[in-house]
């Protein structure tokens, strides 16, 4: 897809970002590439809209700059997983290794229902400890995961279904 190319080239590379030797892959100078930004959102949209999906979940909070637009080409509702605390009325929480200790990623229990169909999304995929666990909180649900799509993703996880079994689909690897 001649796309993809452009949109690699507006993620910028912030050397030492948040700490000493970590490359970030900084999304937000393609949101101010809207080109690029449309396309990235399309190349989703086209890929998910005859996929029968009746829920985007998005990762706080960059999945929530690109999920809510895909959600709503696509016809579908959009559910935000969020961090602890944020949410109000009853949620369910799973937690996640980061390199020093865990986090937590929760979800309101009456956002989805048993048989719905869903897309998980975020702007990266690293360890994949972060979409592990927004897929338990989907199928604790009863939800079944279709796909976890995000923009950013290393080599090693692009084509494989090693989350949970389940297929991430990635557009593009850090520079
Ligand atoms: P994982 O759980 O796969 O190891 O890490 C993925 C999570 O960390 C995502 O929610 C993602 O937003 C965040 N993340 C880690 N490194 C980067 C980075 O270089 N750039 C951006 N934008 N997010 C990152």
């Amino acid at each position: 897809d001649p796309r993809l190319e452009a949109i690699s080239q507006a993620i910028r590379v912030v050397p030492h970002f948040p700490k000493k030797g970590i490359m970030f892959q900084d999304i937000t100078t393609l949101l101010l590439d809207h080109k690029a930004f449309q396309d990235t959102v399309d190349i989703f949209v086209d890929r998910y809209r005859n996929m029968d999906i009746s829920v985007v979940a998005g990762i706080e909070a960059r999945g929530f700059m690109f999920g809510p637009s895909i959600a709503l080409a696509i016809g579908a509702k959009f559910v935000p997983l969020r961090k602890p605390k944020k949410l109000p009325g009853k949620v369910i929480c799973e937690e996640y290794e980061l390199e020093y200790g865990t986090d937590c990623l929760e979800m309101q229990v009456d956002a989805v229902q048993p048989g719905d169909r869903a897309l998980i999304v975020d702007d990266l995929v690293a360890t994949g400890g972060t979409l592990s666990a927004a897929i338990r909180l989907l199928e604790r649900m009863g939800a079944q995961v279709v796909e976890c799509g995000c923009v950013v993703g290393l080599p090693e996880v692009k084509g494989q279904c090693r989350l949970n079994g389940k297929p991430v689909y990635i557009l593009v690897e850090p520079r």
